[in-house]
């Protein structure tokens, strides 16, 4: 049976995971949420009236409704699926948001030698995890291979110049699969959404993604909880304060399905064209931005334990990264994670 439950819940605000807390925020914190893009946001806000928040909200929804009837390839009708099913291999405009998230989803494409990929979409439908339904038995080689043939970043071009932003496939099978850095790109975007209305202290989330600024009502930072790594609990392995920046985790513990007697992961090597079967069960990334921590987590998990290390270690990253041994959950911090760690565990 498929597991699909979502991410959305292993990085929530403090006040929700920490035990002995009484799951409620600060009394005059408040907290907006809703649903989008087959997941849930979450808007916590400080220093604002109940009738701004109001307001406030009918917003949040509107802009994230716009970016899901942009990005989704889960709606026929967005601006990407146009992009996807157009045989076209002339350079098609885009806006300015979806080249920021092309952008850096081609570099950490570029960085990860192709294991953050996402031209992936055929091998991930085939595998079940894109609107169309799951396989009844695990793919053949051969249709593998066939999805393989219509994978690869060499055949997606960004061009960025004075008149515009443009995209161009190579090949006229390509399509752009955006899953794994939309909930990034639409938290930055609702951060930006708070800025431009005057809100300076605000922690929002989209399913997996956070990014936070200023400070709760009680004064103190906005302190973030990466939940362990199991199908059902809650409970906090690590708590980090964001310090204005962003946060993502990946994990495969969470959305999967068992075929054929295999467990099924939704993060899909694509050099091999099956999914991922290792010991790192998530990655969690805190960087400038939640973009780039939703782009890199997809990437480390990929790449696997000693290789997530080694680039984050290279790339001075900011890595957590959980992985199962004998039975039991092991963390590893990179040393610019342990800067972000709160206070009482360093
Ligand atoms: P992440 O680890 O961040 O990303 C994993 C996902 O990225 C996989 O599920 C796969 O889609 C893709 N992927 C797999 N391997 C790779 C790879 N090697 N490189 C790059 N990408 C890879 N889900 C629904 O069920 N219904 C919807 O209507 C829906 N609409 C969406 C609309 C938008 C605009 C977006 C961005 C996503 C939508 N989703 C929808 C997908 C969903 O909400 C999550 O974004 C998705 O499941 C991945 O999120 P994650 O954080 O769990 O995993």
């Amino acid at each position: 049976m498929r597991n699909k439950l979502r991410l959305a819940t292993v990085l929530v605000g403090l006040s929700l995971l920490l035990a002995g807390c009484d799951n409620n925020p600060a009394p005059t914190d408040i907290i907006l949420k809703g649903k989008t893009m087959g997941t849930v946001w979450r808007v916590t806000l400080s220093g604002v009236s109940a009738k701004q928040g109001a307001q406030l909200n009918s917003l949040i929804q509107a802009q994230l409704d716009a970016d899901d009837h942009e990005f989704s390839t889960w709606k026929q009708d967005s601006r990407l699926s146009l992009f996807n099913r157009s045989t076209s291999l002339a350079p098609q405009p885009i806006s300015y948001g979806m080249a920021a998230m092309i952008s850096s989803a081609l570099r950490v494409g570029r960085l990860t030698a192709g294991a953050m990929d996402i031209t992936v979409g055929p091998l991930v439908n085939l595998w079940g995890f894109g609107p169309q339904s799951m396989p009844t038995h695990t793919p053949t080689p051969a249709q593998i291979n066939a999805a393989k043939a219509e994978v690869g970043l060499q055949h997606l071009t960004l061009i960025e110049n004075s008149q515009g932003t443009y995209l161009q496939k190579n090949i006229a099978n390509l399509s752009v699969d955006l899953s794994t850095v939309g909930e990034g790109y639409a938290a930055d975007h609702l951060a930006r959404l708070m800025e431009q209305q005057g809100v300076r202290n605000y922690l929002v989330s989209v399913g997996g993604a956070l990014i936070s600024r200023g400070s709760h009502q009680q004064g103190s930072a906005w302190r973030v909880a990466v939940q362990q790594p199991t199908d059902l609990q809650n409970r906090a392995q690590i708590v980090v304060d964001l310090q204005g920046h962003g946060i993502s985790t990946s994990g495969d513990y969470r959305n999967y399905y068992e075929l054929d007697g295999k467990r099924i992961s939704h993060i899909i090597d694509p050099t091999t064209g099956h999914p991922i079967d290792h010991h790192l069960v998530s990655a969690t990334v805190i960087a400038t931005s939640a973009l780039e921590a939703d782009a890199w987590d997809t990437g480390l998990m990929v790449l696997g334990t000693e290789k997530a290390k080694a680039i984050a270690l290279k790339q001075h990253l900011a890595v957590y990264l959980i992985t199962r041994e004998q039975g039991k959950f092991v963390g590893w911090a990179s040393p610019t994670f342990t800067t972000f760690l709160s206070k009482s565990q360093q």
